[in-house]
């Protein structure tokens, strides 16, 4: 039947066609998931063999999971990491458009990946709250949104998890990650965040969300931060994966 929103809908999808939030092509069906065929096949999604505990891929596509090096011989707060594909073209691009353009649309199709990938091994459903990581009131004055807590909200809503994105702050300005080394890296994020009440942590099994892991500074220290305010455990995922050659 024609009713007036039937008819508002179908102008508005002649006047503002989907399009894959990668490469433009006009999408004939929309069902909040906008990347075309082609551009879906070409992520490269993140398969075992990988790291059981942080989930670096590894080169060699046989074998089964087992520990990288740096997680024999390095003490982490989170239980297990794990990603959805490496952050290379076409994700790499659509992370972008998300992270400078704020469109919302790229956002809901970005956290429906990541809502709706199996990941080896790890089950959302163990868990009891979603907390995104957070961004210095600063950044996100000057970004306008937090692309993390964008991704968690779809994350949250698919798998009915409550969402928290209040009690972890970034109390310390930091300079931005990617211009740093991995030991850079680790110094410049220790200490920037904080628990504000501890009650709303304790005893609960947190999901921590970021859009990219590159040496996993940023996830690592926010973990120990749940921890020590009395998390239970913490696992983190994350959109995309840097995989350094
Ligand atoms: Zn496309
Ligand atoms: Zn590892």
């Amino acid at each position: 039947m024609w009713t007036l929103k039937n008819i508002l809908t179908g102008l508005a999808d002649i006047v503002f066609p989907s399009r894959c939030v990668v490469c433009k092509t006009v999408l004939s069906i929309d069902k909040g998931m906008r990347i075309c065929p082609e551009c879906f096949s070409q992520i490269s999604f993140v398969k075992s063999p990988i790291c059981s505990c942080c989930g670096l891929p590894f080169i060699s596509y046989e074998g089964t999971d087992h520990l990288c090096g740096e997680c024999t011989s390095s003490k982490r707060f989170f239980s297990v990491a794990r990603s959805v594909g490496k952050y290379e073209t076409p994700l790499l691009d659509a992370i972008h458009q998300f992270k400078y353009s704020g469109k919302i649309t790229v956002g809901e199709t970005l956290g429906k990946l990541m809502s709706e990938f199996s990941y080896d091994s790890f089950s959302i459903e163990r868990y009891s709250l979603i907390i995104p990581v957070p961004l210095h009131q600063r950044r996100l004055k000057e970004r306008g949104f937090n692309q993390s807590v964008m991704l968690a909200r779809e994350v949250a809503g698919r798998h009915s998890i409550p969402l928290d994105f209040r009690t972890l702050k970034r109390t310390i300005y930091t300079k931005p990650q990617t211009s740093l080394d991995r030991i850079q890296r680790g110094a410049n994020v220790k200490g920037a965040f904080e628990v504000m009440d501890g009650e709303r942590v304790k005893g609960k099994r947190v999901v921590l969300i970021d859009d990219v892991y590159t040496t996993g500074s940023t996830v690592k220290e926010c973990a120990r931060v749940l921890i020590r305010n009395g998390a239970t455990e913490v696992a983190v995922l994350t959109l995309a994966r840097a995989v350094q050659g």
